[in-house]
């Protein structure tokens, strides 16, 4: 395993295997082979052995790659994976027709869904990633001070996402997900999608974005504020900060991912606007925009250190308004350091 940043990661799991009383695991999702070996491959299967052994099975088109990039990795030939094993371990994302054709060919298996172990191991970040989502976050703030220069009134909601996406292609790896851009009441729709509207630059604008750079995503939500707002507008938005404020001041190792949605909500909920918050606090962020953990009711993940979550509330009125804060925090020792610097 030597060269592999996630060794220590893909040992833990092997504990894992070796835990459940599995004899080896196959893991099918390219996000999952890529926070186990580094290697970014769609079509592949990694096996990994309870007693640590790992060895990648995919096809002709992927092969020097994988050599190149995780040359301590055995690499075989998908069409001919075989195994024997009593008990195997297998990812619940696999596709349907996958876990079937796996299940004909090996009748005498019992597999068992490893999904949760390893979203575990992937929560908590190694310190590579942890300097690599910083790096993501650091970019997500540059591309919105430039992108906020760009915004003139008369642009629409396109025009502006479109800004945006420029950026984070010239600067970055491109988007993490379609940056959503909501002028006015358009952001009482949480997750609306940037049409022809346009921004007449007396109204709010919402703007959720993420940058990907070196394989990793960032996240965050901010919003253009007019001078003059109305004052539900105003009371809406300075709720929203508050709710995000006391979030990340709860924000610590041992705290559930659950405790903390709560914080926000009940707050929310005791200034009249629980049922407003529609949607969950938040999610980790990594190889992919939305990962564990998720903080939302009744999850009960306990929060630890090397861990990325979002803290987004939101608040929405229907044909009216929406306002949604969103930054992305890491879990340190005793509490959190917030990423995402921009000023909201
Ligand atoms: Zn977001
Ligand atoms: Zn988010």
């Amino acid at each position: 395993m030597k060269g592999n940043p996630f060794a220590a990661r893909l040992a833990e799991f092997a504990g894992r295997i070796a835990d459940r009383r599995l004899d080896l695991a196959l893991v099918h999702g390219r996000a999952d082979i890529l926070a186990l070996t580094g290697v970014d491959c769609d079509s592949a299967c990694l096996k990994v052995s309870a007693s640590g052994e790992a060895a990648l099975y995919t096809d002709f088109r992927y092969e020097p790659m994988v050599n190149r990039v995780a040359p301590w990795l055995r690499v075989g030939n998908l069409k001919r994976m075989s195994f024997s094993a009593r008990r195997a371990g297998f990812c619940s994302s696999i596709s349907v027709a996958r876990y079937d054709a796996l299940r004909d060919r090996h009748p005498g298996v019992r597999f068992v869904d490893v999904s949760e172990d390893l979203a575990d191991l992937r929560a908590v970040k190694t310190a590579g990633e942890i300097g690599r989502i910083r790096a993501a976050a650091a970019l997500n703030d540059r591309i919105w001070r430039l992108a906020r220069r760009k915004f003139r009134a008369g642009m629409t909601e396109l025009d502006m996402a479109r800004a945006i996406r420029r950026l984070m292609v010239g600067l970055g790896d491109g988007e993490a997900f379609e940056t959503i851009v909501c002028v006015g009441k358009n952001a009482a729709e949480c997750h609306h999608v940037p049409d022809g509207t346009v921004w007449n630059g007396r109204e709010s604008v919402l703007v959720d974005l993420g940058v990907r750079l070196g394989g990793y995503c960032s996240d965050m939500t901010r919003n253009v504020v007019p001078a003059r707002t109305s004052r539900l507008y105003s009371k809406v938005y300075s709720l929203v900060l508050e709710a995000n404020r006391r979030a990340i001041a709860a924000a610590r190792p041992g705290i559930t991912s659950g405790s903390l949605d709560r914080v926000a909500r009940k707050f929310l909920a005791e200034n009249g606007f629980g049922r407003e918050f529609g949607h969950s606090l938040g999610h980790g962020v990594g190889i992919e925009i939305h990962e564990p953990p998720y903080a939302a009711p009744r999850r009960k993940t306990v929060l630890k250190p090397g861990m990325f979550v979002t803290i987004e509330p939101g608040i929405y009125l229907a044909g009216n308004l929406g306002v949604r804060i969103e930054d992305l925090v890491l879990i340190t020792e005793d509490g959190c350091e917030v990423v995402s610097a921009s000023a909201k």
